[in-house]
C-alpha cells in the first residue's frame, strides 16, 4: 500500500535545531570557564537535562533551566548573578532564533503535499514549536500538527488513528532513529531517516538493517521517489 499520511519531524528535518543548541552550549561553556572545563560542563549539563526531562519535557525552555541549574551546581552556588543573567539571555536568544527551512525542504513539501496529507509530528514546547512553524512559512503545507511530549509506539498509533489511517498507510520521515524511525516501524508504518549532521546524544541509536519498511535517504527531496517505488504496480 502506498502511504497516504506523510508524517514529518520538524527540528533538524525541516529546519536547523541542534546547531542552535550546540552554539548556545558553547556559549554556556565559555561563561562557566572559570568554574569547570568544557568536558566536565558537557557531562554535567547532559546529566542535568536527562534528569529534568520528566519534569520539563523537551525543548529550549527546559534546556535553559538545566543550564541555570548546572551553573549553580558546578560553581557551588558561587556563580555571579551577572553570569546567570547571560545564561538566561542565551536561552532567550534560542527561543527567538530565526527559523530558515533547510535547503530543498520547501520544494520537497510541495511535491509531497500532492502525494498525501502532511502531518507535522514534533516533540517539545507547544508555544515554541508553533512559533517556529509560523516563522518557517511552511505551515500551509500541513493538514495537521501534532506536538507530542514523547515519540513512542503509542504516540504514532494514536496519531495514525486520528487521521483515519492504518499504520501500513502511514510513513514518517525525520532525522532521529530513536524518535522518528524505530517506534514507527514497531507501530507497523513506513519510516524514512533523513540524517542531520549533528545528533543529540539522547536521540542516538543504530538504524535498522534491511527492514522492508525502512529507507535511509540523503535528503527530504528523495522521499517522493521512495513513495513512487511503494506504489502498487
Ligand atoms: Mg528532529
Amino acid at each position: 500500500m502506498q502511504p497516504s499520511i506523510i508524517g514529518l519531524d520538524a527540528d533538524d528535518t525541516l529546519w536547523h535545531n541542534e546547531t542552535v543548541f550546540r552554539f548556545t552550549h558553547d556559549r554556556f561553556n565559555e561563561l562557566l570557564s572559570d568554574f569547570a572545563d568544557p568536558a566536565t560542563l558537557d557531562a554535567e549539563l547532559a546529566a542535568c537535562e536527562k534528569r529534568n526531562l520528566d519534569t520539563y519535557g523537551y525543548g529550549a525552555k527546559g534546556f535553559t533551566l538545566s543550564m541555570l541549574e548546572t551553573a549553580l551546581n558546578v560553581s557551588k552556588r558561587k556563580i555571579p548573578a551577572e553570569t546567570l543573567n547571560e545564561i538566561l539571555m542565551a536561552g532567550r536568544e534560542m527561543m527567538r532564533h530565526p527559523v530558515d527551512p533547510l535547503p530543498g525542504v520547501e520544494d520537497a513539501l510541495e511535491t509531497l503535499a500532492g502525494r498525501g496529507r502532511l502531518v507535522l509530528v514534533t516533540k517539545g514546547d507547544l508555544f515554541h514549536q508553533e512559533s517556529k512553524l509560523a516563522a518557517s512559512g511552511l505551515g500551509s503545507f500541513f493538514s495537521g500538527v501534532e506536538i507530542v511530549s514523547e515519540k513512542n509506539v503509542e504516540t504514532y498509533q494514536r496519531v495514525f488513528a486520528r487521521y483515519g489511517t492504518s499504520p501500513d498507510a502511514a510513513i514518517m520521515a525525520g532525522n532521529s532513529v530513536r524518535s522518528d524511525v524505530l517506534p514507527v516501524l514497531e507501530a507497523g508504518g513506513f519510516a524514512a531517516l533523513v540524517p542531520y549532521p549533528l545528533v543529540w546524544e539522547h536521540e542516538a541509536a543504530d538504524a535498522p538493517e534491511n527492514h522492508p519498511r525502512f529507507r535511509e535517504l540523503s535528503c527530504l527531496g528523495d522521499l517522493p521517489g521512495w513513495l513512487d517505488e511503494l506504489r502498487p504496480h
